[in-house]
């Protein structure tokens, strides 16, 4: 729809305050105020229906890596259309574009993740991986071995499978989660719950709460442990460098399956094709989608190792999706793979724009609003507190202080999202060093008025 056939903004903001139920949202407070709407996009700019600009440093939900407006993919999905717009791949069929990207996927994957299991979204892929870890122990004789370790402030998703892998707090106390045979550790959040320990002491304590949870519920129980190699949703953490290889050592060393869930890291965000890979872990099943098709189309699944899929393999695995390698998804993954690849996006990353992010990043912690900033790859995080030192929490309690900092970068043009008091951005690979100058130089606008809107407010 081009803005000038665009109904005025209040007409639409009134029919999807009538009609239109958005995912976690207070619907009848944004009914009051009005979604913004957002009506085309173009590289890492938003255009809303108001014709406002804003750089999108969210890359949508962590997912546009290759940037909007590639009209590649557009004419591959045309294409598939036009070919084959639908087959599925249940009862002994296949078709081409799901079994190319399968075959690509293993190339690009490392070690022997030879395999996959595909799904339409990171949270489908998650319940599949539930299901799988659990046939694999029955199909070994270790049926008893369901439980599956997961961490505080995790997120993987929001079905009744992923929402209770995941350890938001605020998402089980609605409609009965976590399922049962899901247990949960805590994070390696240093800012946050570090205390008095060095990152590094913190990061091999938070590590061995794996190892004590094995050995409280009994290592003949545990199936696996699924973890983010950096927590996205949780407010962009990353670990100390001592917590993977720790997880690591205590995966192998008790013989539990290692799921890690790459829907953020993987396709480039760390500046390797997967965050394994950036973190030295060497998974059993990595959950992909968001940057798969770099969400022009939705999509996700599982890469499985050979032993896993070997095993699955013996028997029916009565599990899928209708949309399980959907022939157009499909056709625009490898697409956009295509292009991640060819452009060398990945490289790109890893050499010239996180370290760009990371320095231009750093500059924030001079602001006497910011406690830490920190960023791994092309994702970033800022701590707001009231008192560096002690790194210290708002007295208005958490959140308040990152919605106020998040309202005012819309209004600078930046789309920068708040988890608590946590500002955080993942914006698209494909960013500019000078588009990463004018979102540092938008986001300090936007901390310099929450700081006056704060003191305003008496919060500090
Ligand atoms: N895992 C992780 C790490 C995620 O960040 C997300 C989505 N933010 C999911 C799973 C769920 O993916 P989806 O929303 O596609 O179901």
């Amino acid at each position: 729809m081009s803005l000038t056939n665009t109904p005025p903004t209040a007409e639409l903001q009134a029919l999807d305050a009538a009609h239109h139920m958005h995912p976690f949202t207070a619907n009848g407070a944004l009914g009051q105020k009005g979604a913004r709407i957002i009506t085309r996009a173009q590289g890492v700019r938003l255009t809303d229906s108001n014709g406002e600009e804003l750089i999108d440093g969210m890359a949508g939900l962590w997912c546009v890596n290759i940037g909007y407006g590639r009209a590649e993919l557009a004419e591959a999905a045309a294409r598939q259309m036009r070919e084959l717009p639908y087959y599925n791949t249940f009862f002994q069929t296949s078709h081409v574009p799901a079994l190319t990207l399968a075959a690509k996927l293993a190339e690009l994957a490392p070690d022997d993740l030879n395999h996959v299991f595909f799904a339409g979204s990171g949270s489908e892929a998650n319940d599949t991986n539930i299901r799988m870890v659990r046939q694999y122990w029955a199909l070994k004789g270790q049926a008893q071995r369901g439980t599956i370790i997961a961490r505080r402030n995790g997120y993987h998703g929001s079905t009744m499978g992923g929402g209770s892998l995941g350890g938001m707090a605020a998402m089980h106390a609605q409609g009965g989660m976590p399922i049962p045979g899901i247990v949960h550790i805590d994070q390696p959040y240093w800012w946050g719950e570090g205390g008095d320990m060095t990152p590094e002491e913190f990061g091999l304590a938070r590590a061995r709460a794996l190892e004590e949870k094995i050995l409280e519920i009994g290592p003949e129980t545990v199936a696996a442990f699924i973890a983010e190699p950096v927590q996205g949703a949780g407010g962009v953490i990353i670990p100390p460098d001592s917590y993977w290889p720790e997880v690591q050592r205590i995966v192998d060393k008790y013989g539990i399956l290692l799921i890690a869930d790459e829907v953020i890291t993987g396709f480039g965000r760390l500046g390797q094709w997967f965050g394994s890979q950036s973190y030295g872990i060497r998974p059993h099943i990595m959950t992909i989608a968001k940057g798969l098709s770099s969400g022009y189309q939705p999509i996700g699944g599982s890469i499985v190792c050979d032993e896993v899929a070997q095993t699955i393999a013996q028997d029916e695995f009565n599990h899928g999706y209708t949309y399980s390698g959907h022939p157009v998804a499909a056709a625009v993954a490898l697409e956009n793979l295509r292009i991640l690849d060819e452009e060398s996006i990945v490289t790109r990353v890893r050499d010239e724009a996180a370290p760009y992010l990371a320095n231009a990043w750093a500059t924030l912690t001079d602001h006497p609003l910011v406690g830490e900033a920190v960023s791994r790859g092309l994702m970033a995080s800022l701590a707001l507190t009231p008192d560096k030192s002690s790194r210290a929490a708002f007295a208005a309690g958490p959140g308040r202080a990152g919605y106020v900092c998040r309202e005012y970068c819309f209004a600078n043009g930046l789309v920068m999202r708040h988890v608590g008091d946590r500002m955080i951005i993942a914006p698209p690979l494909v960013i500019s060093t000078s588009d990463i100058d004018e979102l540092i130089r938008r986001a300090r606008n936007a901390l310099d008025q929450t700081l006056e809107h704060l003191h305003r407010d008496g919060a500090m």
